[in-house]
């Protein structure tokens, strides 16, 4: 028999196409004088004090598995940031899971709620892995476009019209990747009703709540009656500036953490112990450097915006992440 390996692979992988973000990378290696603008990825370096802390926890000797959902000291870091921040008291003991990065809490997410062929609302545009985690997970993904016409903001209005029996669950991300758009508590509540009217989960990335520039991040959970349907998928890689540390966690109901908890216990056991060290002190004592970086940021976007409104280009003035999202149409490219 001829081995024919493209006959092995699953039709879930065959069904999507690979991240756009290596075409990239492979334009940067042919073209060193490529300046590539594709991935959410600070240039800062980690702030020094996190750095130290992870050569002493190196020192230490804590190079070992920890605690599956974390370790304990970041957990109650974290559940202390998510009260102070963003007014969200979580049970660092059962309502918080330590994971590799958002992405892998993207990942178990999806695989710890969805049955086959649930629905799942995911407006777009939208970060790179969300829909193919979903459909990974067995969902149906329902994408519901959003417009520059609309600030790429989702109503309820409009979600209303893609709710079916078997909707589960709507997946938000503010400030967005790619749009940089935000969402304000008005905005957020009648999205907060929707859900809680259809009895929805919801999915909340706010890995970029930490970089909100005119205005305080408000976090759905904390919405009333919000914090039990909501999953809060953050992490340190874009506030800290530690994209290669791999250190992302969620906050939700002990229910769902338990299930997330066994995902995650079967496939990476637990994030890595040094990231974790570096995390707690940013958490702990990282404030300062996170407001320098945001400042930087923020000059950024106030010096590129209006330079690409000049050339022609209309933006939606991004509130918050690291990203420009100007529409080309006036250029004749798709
Ligand atoms: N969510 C969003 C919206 C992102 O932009 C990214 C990274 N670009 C992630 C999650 C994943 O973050 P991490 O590097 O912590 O896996």
């Amino acid at each position: 028999m001829v081995f024919l390996p493209e006959n092995f692979i699953s039709q879930a992988v065959k069904a999507f196409p690979s991240s756009g973000i290596g075409k990239f990378f492979d334009i940067k290696t042919i073209k060193p004088e490529a300046i590539s603008l594709s991935l959410g990825e600070p240039d800062f370096v980690t702030p020094a004090a996190l750095r130290e802390a992870a050569v002493r926890s190196l020192a230490e000797g804590k190079t070992a598995y920890t605690s599956s959902a974390g370790v304990p000291d970041l957990r109650e870091a974290i559940a202390a940031y998510m009260e102070e921040r963003f007014g969200v008291p979580y049970n660092p003991k059962e309502e918080i899971v330590v994971t590799v990065g958002g992405s892998e809490a993207i990942d178990i997410t999806m695989r710890a709620i969805i049955n086959p062929q649930d629905e799942i609302i995911i407006p777009e545009p939208c970060f790179v892995s969300y829909k193919p985690c979903a459909a990974l997970a067995g969902a149906k993904v329902v994408t519901v476009p959003t417009s520059m016409e609309t600030g790429f903001k989702v109503t309820a209005e409009e979600l209303e019209k893609y709710l079916t029996p078997k909707t589960k669950a709507l997946f938000i991300n503010f400030p967005s990747n790619p749009t940089g758009v935000i969402m304000s508590r008005e905005d957020l509540l009648p999205i907060a009703d929707f859900v809680k009217k259809h009895d929805l989960l919801i999915i909340s990335d706010e890995i970029y709540a930490e970089l909100t520039y005119d205005s305080e991040h408000c976090s759905i959970a904390s919405l009333p009656g919000m914090k039990e349907r909501t999953i809060v998928i953050s992490g340190v890689s874009k506030a800290f500036a530690m994209t290669g540390w791999r250190i992302g966690y969620i906050c939700a109901h002990s229910a769902v953490i338990r299930a997330i908890l066994k995902i995650h216990q079967y496939v990476v056991m637990c994030a890595p112990m040094i990231g974790q060290y570096a995390a707690l002190e940013g958490l702990k004592n990282g404030g300062g450097e996170v407001a320098l970086m945001a400042a930087e940021y923020k000059r950024r976007r106030d010096y590129v915006v209006p330079r690409l409104r000049a050339m022609g280009l209309p933006i939606c003035e991004p509130g918050g992440a690291f990203y420009a999202f100007p529409c080309i149409k006036e250029t004749g490219l798709s």
